[in-house]
C-alpha cells in the first residue's frame, strides 16, 4: 500500500522546512540546499512533478540583518523576512542552475487563497510554470502578510497548495524521523509509525507530544496539513531531511518516515476550498430540524432554522454553522449579512416578505455552497 502511493505519487509538493536549510547562528546552509536540489532532481528526472514550499527567509534574515534573536514585533519579522527571502531563493537559483533547473519565486498570502478568483489564478500561474519545465518555490510572503492574511505556518501553506496544484503526495521534509509512538527524547522505546491509515484522536494526541526541534510549527501542525489535504485524496509523508538519500530511498520504497494515507476525494476542489481553505466570519446556530435537513436530506439552510447569528459579516462570506449544542459540523457561503439574518433568524419565507420584504434569494446558504463536515 505504502510503496504503491509512493511510487505512484506523480505530482509531489515537497515542504522544506527552516532548520534543514538555515541557522540563527550561520544563517542560510549552501551545502545542504545543494543536497536537497541534487535530490529534488532525481525526482523530477524519474518523471514526477516537484513543486517546493520552502521556509527559511526569517532565519537567513536574523543573521544577514545580524538580529540577536528571532524578532518579535512584525515589522521586524517582515524585514528579516524580506531581507531572507532575496538570499534564501538566491541559493536555490545557484543549487539548480548547477542541475540545468530553472525556479520560480512565488509568495503567496491566505488572502491569495481565500478568494476564488486568485486562488484560480495561482492555480493557473503554477500549472503553467510546471508546463515550462520550471521548479516553483513557494513561500508565504511574509513581508506584507499581517496577522489577519496569513497563513501562519509552511505546513499549512503547503497543504493548501497541494490542494491548489492537484498533488498527489505532500512531503514534508524535517529535522525528525516522523511520528513516533511516543514522544522519542522522553522515551527511548518509542517507534517510528511508517503507515498511519487514519488520523485518528490518538494519533492527534501523539501528534501533540512530539514535536519538532526548531521551526514555525511542531508536528501538530504537521498532522492538522496531513488530515486536511487528505480529505482531499492527498497522502502525506513526513520524513527527515537532514539524511542524504533518505527522500529518495523512500519514495523507491525504503524504510524511513511516517506516511498519512489519504481518503477517498469526496469533495470537489470548490467545496474543499470552502470547508478547508477559507476562514469562517462567524456563525449561525441552527435547530436540530435544520441540522437534519443540511445533514441528511441534502437541503439548502433557510433562515427558519437559525437560532442565533453570532458575529459580524457580510454576504458572501464563509460561515460555521453549529448544531443546538454548539459543535460546528457544515461550513457554507452565506447569501445575507449579520445584520440581515439577525432580523430573518426564526421567520419562514412568507414572514420574511411581510416583515423585511422581498430578497433576493430564499436560501440563507445553498447547498451548493454548504459542505458537512
Ligand atoms: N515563512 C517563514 C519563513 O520563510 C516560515 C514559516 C514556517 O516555518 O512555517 O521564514
Amino acid at each position: 500500500m505504502r510503496d504503491e502511493i509512493l511510487a505512484n505519487a506523480k505530482r509531489i509538493v515537497v515542504k522544506i522546512g527552516s532548520s534543514l536549510i538555515a541557522s540563527r547562528a550561520t544563517g542560510l546552509r549552501p551545502d545542504q540546499i545543494e543536497r536537497l536540489a541534487d535530490e529534488l532532481a532525481a525526482l523530477r528526472a524519474s518523471g514526477r512533478d516537484v513543486l517546493v514550499v520552502s521556509s527559511g527567509a526569517i532565519v537567513s534574515g536574523i543573521k544577514k540583518l545580524q538580529l540577536k534573536e528571532y524578532p518579535k514585533s512584525l515589522p521586524i519579522k517582515q524585514a528579516a523576512a524580506a531581507v531572507g527571502q532575496s538570499r534564501l531563493m538566491w541559493a536555490y537559483e545557484k543549487a539548480f542552475e548547477r542541475l540545468g533547473i530553472q525556479v520560480a519565486q512565488v509568495l503567496l498570502t491566505h488572502q491569495d487563497l481565500a478568494d476564488r478568483r486568485r486562488f484560480l489564478n495561482a492555480r493557473y500561474t503554477l500549472t503553467a510554470l510546471i508546463g515550462f519545465g520550471v521548479l516553483p518555490i513557494i513561500n508565504e510572503n511574509d513581508t506584507v502578510a499581517v496577522e489577519e492574511i496569513r497563513v501562519g505556518d509552511n505546513d499549512t501553506l503547503a497543504s493548501e497548495v497541494a490542494h491548489l496544484v492537484d498533488a498527489d503526495l505532500l512531503v514534508i521534509l524535517s529535522d525528525v524521523d516522523g511520528l513516533y509512538t511516543e514522544d522519542p527524547r522522553k522515551n527511548p522505546s518509542a517507534t517510528l509509525i511508517p503507515l498511519i491509515p487514519d488520523i485518528t484522536e490518538d494519533i492527534e494526541r501523539r501528534a501533540g507530544v512530539s514535536s519538532t526541534f526548531e521551526g514555525t510549527g511542531g508536528m501538530a501542525t504537521k498532522v492538522r496539513a496531513a488530515k486536511k489535504v487528505g480529505e482531499y485524496g492527498v497522502s502525506t509523508l513526513i520524513v527527515n531531511g537532514e539524511q542524504a538519500g533518505l527522500l529518495p530511498g523512500v519514495l523507491a520504497g525504503g524504510p524511513g518516515g511516517s506516511l498519512f494515507l489519504a481518503h477517498e476525494r469526496r469533495l470537489t476542489s470548490r467545496k474543499h476550498w470552502i470547508a478547508f481553505t477559507l476562514r469562517p466570519r462567524g456563525q449561525v446556530r441552527l435547530d436540530q430540524g435544520a441540522v437534519e435537513a443540511l445533514t441528511t436530506r441534502g437541503k439548502s439552510l433557510l433562515a427558519s432554522g437559525i437560532i442565533e447569528v453570532i458575529g459580524e459579516f457580510e454576504a458572501g462570506d464563509p460561515v460555521g454553522c453549529l448544531d443546538p449544542d454548539g459543535k460546528e459540523f457544515a461550513k457554507g457561503l452565506v447569501n445575507f449579512s449579520s445584520a440581515l439574518l439577525k432580523q430573518m433568524k426564526g421567520l419562514k419565507t412568507q414572514d420574511i416578505q411581510r416583515q423585511i420584504g422581498p430578497q433576493e434569494y430564499e436560501e440563507v446558504i445553498h447547498r451548493d455552497n454548504l459542505v458537512i463536515l
